[in-house]
């Protein structure tokens, strides 16, 4: 026995002693996010103090004031906000609706989609015409859709394991489908919400108009999926049917708001800039835990774990809490006009924004050179499960940033629950777990190390 006990003592000794520099720090983010993080609380005091954050709002505001002043107790070189002007869009009295059959009136849940009009004060009540997309919309043409109201009704695909790709396959009819059906003379137009469960819940989003003239604009609302499957069943019975709905949403002036971010000046490089973000807006239904509450969070731990561990990093690393990546995405583009005014070199950005959930790896936009190099570092992540390095879109927020020599990813926690979530009024504090929020921080925390220690090609 006590020769194993002085074998086994040894052993560790010399394992540790061939851990590699990099194993060690990535190891030791991970301890200090399962131990010592601060993530968790702040996604608390967020959701729970501060709350639903969509841009323009005096809740807004005070997210801009927390997080700006969390990161001041870091101990970071800099902390400062970018000015942006961003758009106020307002629901209003909650949203009502119904379906009648023979006078027989069945309520349905719906919220009115960002960026729509109100219907009239009294409401819109109109027959309705079911379609599975915008092809189906313009085969049936004005004959068959003026004066109706156009309900989108494909559903996201249950057999993709990456639940962003059904989100992608199925979204253009929530973003387009208002501006379409207005072509064809609809006077409001429904979309099933993008969510891949069946519940009460309807999940707004950002719609647009495009170029449609003002005075064509429709109402536009995102109805449950319960409720989507209900009124489709209902149609089969009695196509006469009519449905009722009333919004009482309004888009004010643009209001000044900002981007916050938190600078720990690269030690070697610091002209080589490396971001780190999510985005501090939310929907208006709820506190937008998941979306993007998490993601903003997360990037602060980053800093915060190198602070811990007292690491010096070589680059410039900036943490950036983004205004308004829901509607319209001006805090991106605004970081971006700044970032070219200064004649900033950016070498790498980093996002979170597709929640708070076990971490599964990242999507990457990279050259082969540089995809590859990321490859090369899989094997330090195995410990920790993060399995998937994949190339595609990294995050809308750092979407607008340009370089001469670039690499971005986004954090792909495991993604089959989020959309039970997003932009509903369940995107909610509780349903966030604590190690899984603080693995995913670890993980950015460790990519940006290993870019920061061996640079981009
Ligand atoms: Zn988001």
């Amino acid at each position: 026995m006590k020769t194993k006990v002085a074998f086994l003592v040894a052993f560790n000794a010399f394992l540790t002693h061939a851990q590699t520099t990099d194993e060690k720090m990535l190891k030791d983010l991970y301890h200090n996010a399962l131990t010592q993080a601060h993530c968790y609380s702040w996604l608390d005091d967020l959701s729970n103090k501060i709350g639903a954050r969509p841009s323009g709002s005096a809740s807004a505001q005070k997210g801009i004031d927390y997080v700006k002043a969390q990161l001041e107790t870091l101990g970071l070189d800099k902390v400062y906000v970018q000015e942006v002007m961003v758009p106020h869009w307002v629901r209003g009295e909650k949203e009502t609706a119904y379906f009648k059959v023979n006078d027989k009136i069945t309520l349905v849940p719906i919220c009115a989609l960002g960026g729509s009009v109100a219907t009239d004060k009294k409401g819109l009540l109109a027959q309705v015409i079911e379609v599975h997309g915008l092809t189906e919309l313009k085969q049936l043409g004005v004959e068959k859709v003026k004066g109706k109201i156009v309900f989108f009704n494909r559903p996201m695909e249950p057999d993709n394991i990456e639940s962003f790709k059904s989100y992608g396959n199925c979204v253009d009819q929530r973003f387009a489908g208002a501006q379409e059906a207005a072509k064809f003379g609809a006077v409001g137009t429904i979309v099933r919400s993008m969510n891949l469960r069946l519940d009460d819940f309807p999940h707004t989003g950002m719609q647009s108009y495009g170029d449609l003239p003002k005075e064509q604009y429709i109402p536009t609302a995102a109805i449950s999926t319960k409720g989507a499957d209900l009124l489709s069943q209902q149609l089969k019975a009695n196509n006469q049917l009519q449905f009722y709905m009333k919004m009482n949403c309004h888009q004010f002036e643009d209001v000044l708001s900002y981007n916050v971010v938190g600078e720990i000046t690269g030690s070697q490089d610091p002209n080589k800039i490396m971001v780190v973000g999510g985005h501090l807006d939310s929907w208006d239904l709820a506190d937008g835990a998941q979306d993007d509450g998490a993601g903003c969070v997360q990037a602060m731990e980053t800093v915060e774990l190198f602070k811990q561990l007292h690491y010096k990093p070589k680059n410039t690393i900036r943490v950036v809490l983004f205004m308004n990546e829901e509607f319209g995405g001006r805090g991106g583009n605004k970081y971006e006009e700044l970032s070219k005014n200064n004649n900033e070199n950016h070498i790498f950005a980093l996002e979170s924004d597709s929640g708070g959930f076990s971490p599964r790896g990242f999507s990457i936009e990279a050259d082969e050179a540089n995809f590859n190099k990321v490859i090369g570092w899989k094997t330090l992540f195995e410990p920790y499960l993060i399995h998937s390095f994949v190339k595609g879109h990294s995050g809308s927020d750092i979407e607008p940033l340009t370089s001469a020599k670039i690499v971005k990813a986004g954090l792909k926690p495991d993604s089959q629950r989020y959309f039970d979530y997003h932009h509903a009024a369940n995107d909610r504090f509780d349903s966030v777990n604590k190690r899984e929020l603080e693995l995913g921080a670890a993980t950015m925390a460790s990519l940006l190390y290993l870019f920061d220690q061996y640079g981009i090609d």
